[in-house]
């Protein structure tokens, strides 16, 4: 295999006595912001993109990047109502709300009434997804918390303005640290430190 040099400090790169190469992913990532190049060693590739990064905010793609890794981490948050168990570590109070026009309260509760009755309706639909999205906040602040748990879980439903239909689902319960928590999460707590 023939010698290729590196453009930048211009050593010889690969084999058993040159400059180590790029790995994969950090070939990607330069890829994607346009400072890859041929031969390039891995010390200088890695300085490229870091000289990069100063000076560029995040372009969009590497952004959602970021949000596919809390996301990730989010999602295997775990929730329950139940007290903090004696070995976990607590953090303190985190809340979560999502607030929603529905139409007055008066005309969710007949048709809660209804769902009960078997049909399913538009308004409940509604609301589980704001309760989702009221959860998937408290979760967002646990991991801001460092937590990887959260205990004491309550959730309420209230009408946020006296019959003009805005309902508000909050959320609130203790941000708890285990004693292993997962991978995906910790990558997530360590994403949101930055
Ligand atoms: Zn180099």
């Amino acid at each position: 295999m023939a010698s290729n040099h590196c453009p930048v400090c211009g050593k010889k790169v690969g084999g058993l006595t040159g400059e180590a190469l790029p790995y994969p992913r950090l070939i990607e990532e330069a890829t994607s912001l346009g400072v890859n190049q041929d031969y390039i060693c891995l010390n200088c590739l890695e300085n490229a993109v870091n000289e990069y990064k100063k000076i560029h905010p995040l372009p969009e793609g590497k952004e959602s990047s970021l949000q596919n890794i809390i996301y990730k981490g989010l999602k295997k948050i775990f929730i329950s109502p139940s007290t903090v168990p004696a070995e976990a570590q607590e953090l303190g109070l985190i809340t979560g709300y999502c607030i929603l026009g529905t139409g007055p309260l008066t005309t969710l509760v007949s048709s809660v009434t209804d769902t009960l009755g078997i049909k399913s309706n538009a308004y409940l639909d509604k609301v589980r997804l704001a309760e989702d999205e009221a959860i998937d906040m408290l979760k967002l602040n646990a991991l801001k918390a460092g937590g990887d748990s959260i205990y004491c879980v309550h959730i309420s439903l209230a009408e946020a303005t006296s019959g003009h239909g805005m309902l508000m689902v909050s959320v609130y319960g203790t941000a708890v640290k285990t004693q292993s928590p997962d991978e995906d999460i910790q990558q997530a707590i360590e994403t949101l430190k930055d």
